[in-house]
Order: C-alpha cells, then structure tokens, then sequence
C-alpha cells in the first residue's frame, strides 16, 4: 500500500507498518465478528497477553487488564486502589487529568506541581505521610517532559507500602521498566505501539491487588465491571466482563509480535538514535527553541519545540508536504510543535522531516 501520509502526530499516530497487512489477515478471520466468550477469542487473549508480557518483561505475578482507554485507566487505578489519598506530579495535561480524576471519584488527591516544560527536583520535595499511591505521568506529552524511572523507583524504595502508579501512555514500548519497583502502568495503543485507538492495557502488581481486597472489605466502591475483582474473574476464563476491542486485542498481539521479531533492544536503540537527530537538528536551526531546556528530562519519544513564530503556518506548510506534525497542547497551540518519535517513525521518515523542515523554514 502506497504512503501517502506520515503521521508524526503524538496520538492517534502513524501506524506501525505491519498494522495494515494484520487488519487485512484479521478481515479474512472474520475476527470482528467472532464471539467475545469463544475459544478463536480465548486463543487471541492468550496470544497478546504472552506477547505482552514477552516484549516489556511484564513477571508471570503481575496481571495484565485491557480497558479502554488512557483515561480509564487512570479511573480504575484511582477507584480501585485508593481509599482517600493520592499524590500527584504534575507538569503537564495529562498529569493534572489523573489528579483531577480523584477530584471528581471524591478521593483527597494532592498536587505537587511545577513549571510546564521542567521535571520535578524530587529531593527537595516533601510528600504526605498518608499518600496511599503516588502518580507519575513518565512521559508528559503536552509538554515534551520525561521522568527518570530512577527517580521513580526511589519512591518504592523510600516508602515501602505505598503503591506506585505510572502512565507510560507515551513512553511504551520504548520505556523500559522494572516491574518489582512499581504497581500500576498503564498505556493506550494508539501511541507508541502504532495501533488504532480504543484499547489500553492497565499492569498490576499483586500488593496493588491486596489494596483493592482492602477496600472491598471497607465497602469503598470499586466501580462496576472493570472492579479489579470482576476483570481478574473474567481474565482467569482468557475473557472481558463486557464485549472488548476484540480486533484492538488481536492487532496489539501481532504488533507485539513484530516487534520481538525486530528486538525491543534494537527499536530502543534506534529511538535514541532519531531523538537525537531531532534534538540536534531544532537546537541548531534558526527560529527554533527546545521547549524543555534540561537536557537530561528531555523525552525521547515525544519533542517539543518552541517557535519564534505563530507554528500553524509550518505546520500547514508541511502538512501540503505529506508531513502532518503535532500543534502545541491548549495554550501553546500556536506557539509549539509536537514531533512524535515512536517505533513506526523509521529513520527516514525522520530524515525526511528535517530535510522538509529545512526548505520550508
Ligand atoms: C494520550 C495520553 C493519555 C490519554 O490516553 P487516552 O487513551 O487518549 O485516554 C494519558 N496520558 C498520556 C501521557 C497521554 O499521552
């Protein structure tokens, strides 16, 4: 099939190249048509759940749920692991959603915030005693921030029995984590793993397991059908409480799957590799400014840029170019672009960005 689009957009995406060959395959199976609680759904359940677990080294303890979005996921985590009190880092939209999430479930969240475009200087930092989970957005893709997993599992190691959730909506697969260090992580698909969007997987630690049983003994409410109880009943039959993106599911399972084939090692390698290239490229041009000034909490997977100029005239320029670059997020809209660099954006897909870039600017 002829590209005729690149899609450099930070979510919905470009979608991995094997994506279109799985649909077709999956067409021909009659995939969307087959029944959520049949054994051809068993097998595919089976299937992305192994491969899942085999491309981010997910341990055999922890459960692995899908759900539909980003944005549930950070409703589940709040419903059913939190009785009141839940500290969040915020830095950016997506960071302050989770926090305003537990505003709206009645939860007493606390913020801890700073600057747009900067990390967090943890050390100076003082946390509640009574958190009971704490919240970390790795990647923050409005504004281009990344957390260092290191800075998060030092959380683990300072406070034993609180639970730490992370969205690595952005991040994965690129990221690369060490389950015994955290609890709850989550992700949608139409980000780094190239899929089309309504499908997101939620990890589970067994401690985050014992909160929820907690809870449920206090008679906090859990929620409904995505109560861990009900998706871990349904999960022990390879099966959703409610009718799932069965097609969603099987084409995480076969991208899964390419990837292995292509080694996680060697896509994160080449993630760094086009990073860098980015980075350097809009740091030296005329015009441009990188929006996160500490070179060590830049984002490999999502860049933002400053302009001098309104961005929406490059923006449009590129776009008649076949090169569709992410706006600013709310009020930077027009002041920043945002250049997604997942596992499907090839290296010369971002040589072609820069030399475009180059002519038009
Ligand atoms: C996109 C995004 C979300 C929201 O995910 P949805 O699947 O759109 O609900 C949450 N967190 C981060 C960091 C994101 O980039």
């Amino acid at each position: 099939m002829k590209k005729s689009k690149i899609y450099f957009t930070p979510g919905p995406s470009q979608l991995y190249p094997t994506v279109a060959k799985h649909i077709f395959q999956a067409l021909r199976e009659n995939i969307p048509s087959i029944s959520h609680r049949g054994e051809k759904f068993h097998s595919i359940f089976q299937n992305t759940t192994r491969a899942l677990r085999t491309v981010l080294k997910i341990p055999k303890e922890y459960q692995i749920f899908f759900l539909s979005s980003g944005t549930e996921a950070m409703e589940r985590i709040i419903e059913n692991t939190v009785e009141k009190y839940s500290t969040h880092f915020v830095n950016g939209a997506f960071s302050q959603r989770f926090w305003q999430t537990a505003q709206e479930l009645y939860k007493k969240p606390y913020k801890i915030g700073t600057t747009f475009g900067t990390g967090f200087n943890f050390a100076s930092i003082e946390v509640p005693k009574k958190t009971e989970v704490f919240c970390f957005t790795h990647n923050e893709t409005s504004t281009g921030v990344a957390l260092s997993m290191h800075d998060i599992y030092n959380f683990k190691k300072q406070y034993k029995d609180t639970l730490i959730a992370v969205d690595t909506v952005s991040s994965a697969p690129y990221i690369d984590i060490d389950y015994s260090m955290v609890d709850l992580v989550f992700f949608s698909v139409q980000k780094g793993f190239g899929l089309p969007a309504g499908l997101a997987v939620l990890i589970v630690s067994p401690s985050a397991l014992e909160k929820y049983t907690y809870l449920t003994r206090k008679k906090v409410s859990t929620g409904s059908y995505h109560s861990f109880d009900s998706l871990i009943h349904y999960l022990e039959k390879s099966e959703t409480p409610e009718t799932p993106n069965v097609f969603g599911i099987y084409l995480l399972g076969k991208v899964c799957e390419d990837l292995l084939k292509k080694g996680i090692e060697l896509i994160r390698k080449e993630t760094e590799e086009k990073a860098d290239i980015l980075y350097k490229f809009f740091e030296e041009r005329n015009g441009f400014d990188l929006f996160v000034k500490d070179p060590k909490q830049r984002s490999k997977t999502v860049i933002v840029i400053q302009m001098m100029h309104d961005s929406s005239q490059l923006i449009e320029e590129l776009k008649k170019r076949g090169l569709i670059v992410g706006m600013g997020y709310k009020e930077y809209k027009t002041k920043h672009i945002r250049i997604a660099n997942f596992p499907s954006h090839s290296m010369s897909d971002i040589k072609k960005l820069v030399r475009e870039i180059k002519i038009v600017s």
